[in-house]
């Protein structure tokens, strides 16, 4: 097996206007600060800013 194992963790995406997760992203364990994206989400219908969460596992 030549599975390159990269030092990653999941993150979820939370909305920052109702606070739901919507997305979940891996990042490169490197990348500690905090991760904004205009995503879309459904609670509220529109793109609103998500930033991310650190998961454990
Ligand atoms: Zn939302």
């Amino acid at each position: 097996m030549a599975k390159k194992k990269w030092w990653r963790i999941i993150v979820a995406m939370q909305c920052k206007e109702c606070g739901k997760t919507n997305y979940h992203t891996s990042l490169n364990k490197t990348i500690t600060q905090k991760l904004e994206l205009k995503k879309y989400c459904k609670q509220d219908k529109k793109k609103t800013t998500h930033v991310s969460r650190e998961k454990l596992k």
